[in-house]
């Protein structure tokens, strides 16, 4: 008989999504936070504890989208050659390399420091995490990429030849690991309840299955439409990641591409195996264009393995079909392995490959993981909150940060460039 995994996250077993009791919407707050993943919470959370009186609108129950279906690795996550070349091709200008690393590896610090200090029980470990070579030349590549990285980031980052790398994998058609120790993994779902404790704590006013429809400006205030009520508020945060609506008519969706990323998780495997795959529990990487990630769960019994099955939305059993047998390449040792879990969501790309935070028109929105937004969406949500209350800006400020060419909303170029992709990988490895 055929195996059909669970089509929902492996997490939402011991955190599923939630929906605080139903409350009258305010009338009137301070803020407005549209989105109830982790930057809309951690922009509420710190606004609130800075006195302002905040209202979170969810459209889906709290922790239903990216924020509790993520893999949970813990790093600052800039590719800053890439960004470099981009800026080089696209002519585009912005914040420099050395003000952007140093913020994202705040980020990482930060959120450790937030965890620690509201004891929020995620399974935070500062483990490390590896980036395995699929060819000699790319494990070469990694000697710039390691300089670079401890020079930015200060990541304390190694190589690792492939004849050492059995202490750190089990992958042997990998050609030697780059270890990046200035990183970490969690269980993003409980993160998410935690930041949800925070903020009910904080006293923010938390609504979910209440979607904002559209936003009228009045005066220098604002009339929030949502599917339970009208709210006024002085200040709105977007913090809807890649589900990009009209709201405000600020643009989002021709600055914003919505990328879907996959994931399966195995059946418990026996621990030796589990052992030998990853020994020292870090999250890892193949460091292909189209990425693949995998680590082991917080429980240390499955195996969990994620990338973009493909350009757009496919059925989960067709991704999951496709990243089963791109996991079985790299670890033939789990070719019996049943997939016990299998699901996906959506990230967001900016064309400048690395995420903002801005104010346009009065509204201010959070944007642009690229599917490194745990530090991250963190971050900028309590970054854009110090600038609502304090004017505190950030690196990644960007106000009006580029459009994409003949983009309104569907991503006709995805499926060319996802084969531009997989060619580069193919040829690399040639
Ligand atoms: C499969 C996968 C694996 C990933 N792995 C990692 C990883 O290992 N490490 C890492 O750093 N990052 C990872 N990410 C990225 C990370 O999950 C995201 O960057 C982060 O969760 C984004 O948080 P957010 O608050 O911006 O978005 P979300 O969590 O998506 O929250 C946005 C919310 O806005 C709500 N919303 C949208 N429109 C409206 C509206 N009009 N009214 C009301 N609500 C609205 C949505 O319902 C949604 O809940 C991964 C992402 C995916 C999908």
């Amino acid at each position: 008989m055929t195996h059909t995994p669970i089509q929902e996250p492996l997490w939402w077993a011991d955190c599923p999504p939630v929906e605080p009791t139903p409350a009258p919407l305010p009338a009137k707050v301070d803020v407005l936070v549209v989105g109830g993943g982790y930057a809309g919470l951690a922009t509420a959370h710190e606004l609130a504890q800075g006195g302002a009186q905040v209202a979170v609108c969810e459209a889906a129950p709290f922790g239903h989208f990216a924020s509790a279906r993520n893999s949970g690795g813990v790093s600052f996550g800039l590719e800053l050659e890439t960004l470099r070349h981009y800026r080089k091709w696209l002519g585009l200008k912005g914040s420099d390399a050395a003000a952007l690393a140093a913020e994202a590896a705040q980020a990482v610090d930060e959120l450790a420091g937030f965890i620690e200090a509201e004891r929020i029980d995620c399974d935070f470990r500062m483990a490390g995490r590896l980036v395995a070579a699929t060819s000699e030349r790319r494990f070469r590549q990694f000697e710039a990429r390691v300089a670079s990285l401890n020079r930015l980031f200060d990541a304390r980052a190694y190589l690792v030849e492939r004849r050492d790398q059995g202490s750190e994998i089990d992958g042997p058609n990998f050609h030697g690991l780059m270890v990046i120790s200035r990183s970490g993994q969690l269980h993003p779902a409980k993160l998410l309840h935690g930041l949800l404790r925070c903020c009910r704590l904080a006293g923010v006013s938390l609504h979910a299955r209440t979607q904002v429809l559209s936003l009228q400006r009045q005066g220098a205030a604002f009339s929030a439409q949502t599917s339970r009520g009208p709210i006024e508020c002085e200040r709105i945060v977007l913090a809807t990641n890649a589900h990009l609506h009209r709201l405000g008519e600020i643009g989002l969706e021709r600055r914003v591409v919505p990328v879907v990323s996959n994931i399966v998780v195995t059946q418990e495997l026996d621990q030796g195996l589990i052992d030998r795959l990853l020994p020292r529990r870090r999250t890892a990487s193949d460091g292909r264009r189209v990425l693949a990630y995998f680590r082991v769960t917080p429980d240390g019994r499955r195996f969990l393995y994620g990338s973009r099955a493909a350009p757009g939305e496919i059925s989960t059993e067709r991704a999951t079909a496709i990243l089963r047998a791109r996991m079985v390449r790299s670890f033939p040792q789990l070719s019996n392995a049943r997939i016990d879990y299998a699901w996906g969501c959506q990230v967001a790309f900016t064309l400048d490959r690395i995420p903002h935070l801005g104010e346009s028109a009065g509204i201010h929105f959070i944007t642009g993981c690229h599917g490194n937004g745990v530090a991250m969406m963190n971050h900028l949500g309590r970054k854009t909150a110090r600038r609502i209350l304090s004017g505190e800006r950030s690196a990644f400020d960007a106000n009006d940060f580029p459009r994409i060419p003949l983009y309104r909303g569907t991503p006709w170029f995805l499926p060319s460039m996802h084969r531009a992709y997989q060619f580069i990988d193919w040829k690399s490895e040639r």
